[in-house]
């Protein structure tokens, strides 16, 4: 009987991992087509000032729309583009997108783009961002690149030293997650970045929970102390909301101020010259 259960058990986790092998190999094979098919774009999120509630900048989210399949959430590609390679190819087209599109802004907003820690294998990291800065005319004061700190983790790296160009080229740097997964504050020794963005599963709990309002606490503390901003992610809320306005969080982003909407449906898009194809 227990053998029986055994085998039983075995088979249907032999099978769950070749599906999932399965839908990888698919999501692979139709991720190499979509970029050149047009099929891969982004939808911007606004980021707010806790004070006032004022849009202070946009968060760029990739987002695939695959013919058959529908819509395909980053979570699932993202991995399996960082895992063959296809997130250089991806990374770049991501950062032209949201550069050329902010700067045809008619505000000064800033635009926060995902890099991910495959992306730092490239020692062109920063040149790649020098030229999607370039291509658009954008300041590289508006544009805000967003990591996590599985960048700084490998110390024999020299993501590192990456990561010091890209501050160098004039960008400001973003901690995203932060509070999950190690967290170790010697990271915020290491390099001094411009923003921590408190991850969102202490967001949803802050409300209900002491233990995940102490979390926000303490980072909102180290954050003031070492005069570094903080966002707050997925703020759903106005109880949250003022509970982290009175944590002295200096940014709130989440449903309640907006979800991620495509370019034309931004306000910045309003006075915007109309483009005439040729
Ligand atoms: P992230 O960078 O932490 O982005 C925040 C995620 O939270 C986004 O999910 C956003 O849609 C979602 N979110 C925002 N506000 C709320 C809220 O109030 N409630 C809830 N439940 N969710 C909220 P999304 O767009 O599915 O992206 C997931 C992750 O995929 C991102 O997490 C990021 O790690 C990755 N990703 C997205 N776009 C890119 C990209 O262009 N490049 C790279 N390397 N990674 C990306
Ligand atoms: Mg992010
Ligand atoms: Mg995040
Ligand atoms: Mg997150």
């Amino acid at each position: 009987e227990a053998k029986r259960t055994g085998r039983g058990r075995h088979a249907r986790f032999h099978g769950a991992l070749e599906a999932s092998a399965r839908y990888r190999r698919l999501i692979e094979t139709d991720l190499r087509e979509a970029i050149a098919r047009r099929e891969l774009f982004l939808h911007y999120q606004p980021i707010v000032r806790a004070e006032d509630g004022a849009t202070v900048g946009y968060e760029a989210l990739l987002r695939w729309h695959h013919p058959v399949r529908g819509p395909i959430s980053p979570l699932d590609f993202i991995p399996v583009a960082e895992e063959t390679g296809m997130i250089d190819e991806i990374g770049t087209f991501v950062l032209h997108e949201a550069c050329r599109e902010a700067s045809r802004w008619t505000s000064d907003r800033t635009i926060a783009v995902n890099l991910s820690p495959a992306q730092f294998r490239s020692s062109a990291l920063a040149a790649q961002v020098a030229a999607a800065l370039a291509a658009s005319g954008l300041p590289a004061g508006r544009l805000e690149l967003e990591i996590t700190e599985s960048v700084l983790l490998d110390a024999s790296s020299n993501n590192l030293a990456l990561l010091r160009q890209l501050k160098q080229l004039g960008t400001r740097i973003a901690l995203d997650d932060f509070g999950t997964g190690y967290s170790s504050l010697s990271y915020l020794c290491t390099f001094r970045f411009d923003k921590i963005k408190i991850d969102r599963s202490f967001i949803r709990e802050i409300c209900d929970s002491r233990e995940a309002l102490a979390v926000v606490q303490a980072i909102t503390g180290l954050s003031r102390s070492l005069g570094i901003a903080t966002t707050a992610e997925g703020v759903e809320s106005a109880e949250q909301a003022a509970c982290l306005r009175r944590e002295g969080c200096t940014q709130l982003q989440g449903y309640l101020y907006g979800r991620p909407v495509p370019a034309d449906a931004l306000p910045e898009r309003a006075g915007a010259p109309i483009r005439l194809e040729a």
